[in-house]
This record gives C-alpha cells, sequence and structure tokens, in this order.
C-alpha cells in the first residue's frame, strides 16, 4: 500500500479527490480511523494520529469518501463538489454535532 498523501504541502487537504474537494479538520480528527476502515484508498493516519488523504484517493468512487465523512464522529471530514457546495456535514447536522459536544464537555466539568 502506498502511503504517499496526495498533497504534500497540505497532507490533511483541502485536496481534490475526483470532482469532490476533501478537508480533515486536524483539530477535530480523533484519529477514531472509521475512515481509514470506509475508504482506505482516502485516507490514513500520519505519525500524530491524524487522518491524511492518500495519493491513491481517486481510485475511490464519491460514495466512499462521502460515506467515510458520515462516518467520522467528530465530523473532521468536510466534502464540497465541484461546484463548491459543501455536501458534508451538512449544517443542522453540524450544529447538532458541535451542541452536544459543548453539553458534553459542560456535563463532564460539573
Ligand atoms: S474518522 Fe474522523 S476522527 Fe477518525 S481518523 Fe477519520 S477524520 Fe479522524
Amino acid at each position: 500500500m502506498d502511503y504517499t498523501p496526495k498533497n504534500s504541502e497540505h497532507p490533511s487537504g483541502p485536496v481534490k479527490v475526483n470532482k469532490l474537494t476533501v478537508v480533515v479538520d486536524r483539530d477535530l480528527c480523533i484519529g477514531a480511523a472509521t475512515c481509514l476502515a470506509i475508504a482506505p484508498q482516502v485516507f490514513v493516519l500520519d505519525n500524530e494520529a491524524k487522518a491524511i488523504i492518500l495519493s491513491t484517493a481517486d481510485g475511490a468512487d464519491d460514495a466512499a469518501v462521502i460515506d467515510a465523512a458520515r462516518g467520522c464522529p467528530t465530523a473532521a471530514i468536510t466534502v464540497h463538489d465541484e461546484s463548491g457546495a459543501q455536501i458534508f456535514p451538512q449544517i443542522i447536522f453540524l450544529t447538532i454535532s458541535r451542541s452536544v459536544d459543548i453539553l458534553l464537555k459542560l456535563w463532564t466539568i460539573h
């Protein structure tokens, strides 16, 4: 397996994967590896346990990329289509996800 990043200057993107643009928010990525399990041609963890986008990513179909983004427990993967429209996360999902995250943090503090 070739673990070369598609973009060596920005291994976590933004990177074009076929007609999609993919970026991993390294601050949100917790190295859970769900994306690797769903789209092993697209994602791998680097030595900081953050997801990067592989040079082999164009071999995956769009559905696998989007499924990987959907499977990320922290919504760290953002996908735009060729028109620049954000496919995932959708704004409503992002709002709910971040709200739950904030509530969990508040709950663990008290
Ligand atoms: S699924 Fe999300 S948190 Fe897990 S490695 Fe991939 S981008 Fe990071």
